[in-house]
């Protein structure tokens, strides 16, 4: 293993880690999104992102959207990470005046960068930054993280064709499909594969990996940089619950009750499997 996948699975830890922290704080919550999509979150926050912590609002910054507002238990640890959040502050997830509202809001949190929770809207807002920062002459990148619940919704689909229309290659999309959704199995709910298919057939440039993967997950983000003439989408499939057996195994995971002594149990699996 390499210095930089050692720094990031390590990264990765700690947001499952603090993500379960910050559930227990509620007793529930999205933990088994949180814990599938930390390693992705780990690679963009310590690897992929030109960010500066102590300055939010740089207008160089890429910008990661959030439209799945209710992974945001697992985006405030990656902002932590990255040094945007100091970590002492996860404590306050989700109570009143907390800047951590359990579902993402930009008026709030430091590194936010829009509100997120009503799916189907961070796709077509990261069009426009995307064309917004290439009129200025911006080298900033675009990055959103959508849902596979989220292709459900069709304006993703109208974001994608314009996407693809005005050649923004400085727009990454990030699906992960962790095959569930609010209401069930993805399969069952509204099947979307073959999920790489449709992306190619409205013009994007598309690459799947293992989305727990960390070495594919840089390797294939450091190849999408590179490309040019048209958006990137890196379709991740991750694993909801990953790292602790007994919740990766557990059913309803969507919206996850987690009894009191459980909450241990799971930081001790992490810190067996070394997830
Ligand atoms: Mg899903």
């Amino acid at each position: 293993m390499s210095d930089r996948t050692r720094r990031i699975a390590e990264s990765a830890r700690r947001i499952r880690k603090n993500a379960l922290d910050m559930g227990e704080l509620q007793g529930q919550g999205y933990i088994a999104q949180a814990l599938g999509v930390a390693d992705v979150l780990a690679v963009m926050y310590t690897d992929q992102l030109r960010i500066r912590p102590q300055d939010p609002e740089w207008e160089e910054r890429d910008r990661f959207l959030l439209s799945i507002g209710h992974y945001a238990i697992a985006l405030y640890a990656a902002l932590a990470e990255a040094g945007v959040l100091d970590v002492d502050e996860l404590q306050t997830y989700a109570t009143d005046d907390s800047r951590l509202p359990m579902s993402g809001m930009a008026s709030y949190t430091p590194g936010m960068e829009i509100s997120g929770g009503s799916l189907g809207h961070g796709l077509g807002v990261a069009v426009g930054m995307s064309i917004g920062l290439r009129h200025k002459g911006n080298p900033a990148r675009v990055y959103n993280l959508l849902s596979d619940g989220e292709l459900d919704e069709g304006s993703t689909w109208e974001a994608a064709l314009a996407a693809s229309h005005y050649g923004l290659d400085n727009l990454i999309a990030l699906v992960d499909v962790n095959a569930l959704q609010a209401d069930g199995p993805t399969v069952d709910v509204l099947r979307t594969e073959p999920i790489q298919a449709k992306w190619e057939a409205f013009g994007w440039n598309a690459v799947r990996v293992n989305g727990n993967d960390i070495e594919a997950l840089v390797t294939a983000l450091d190849g999408l940089r590179e490309h040019r003439g048209s958006p990137s989408v890196l379709i991740c499939d991750t694993q909801v619950g990953r790292g602790v057996p007994f919740l990766e195994a557990r059913e309803k995971a969507h919206f996850m009750r987690v009894e009191p002594h459980e909450w241990q149990l799971a930081r001790d699996h992490l810190q067996e499997a070394g997830a």
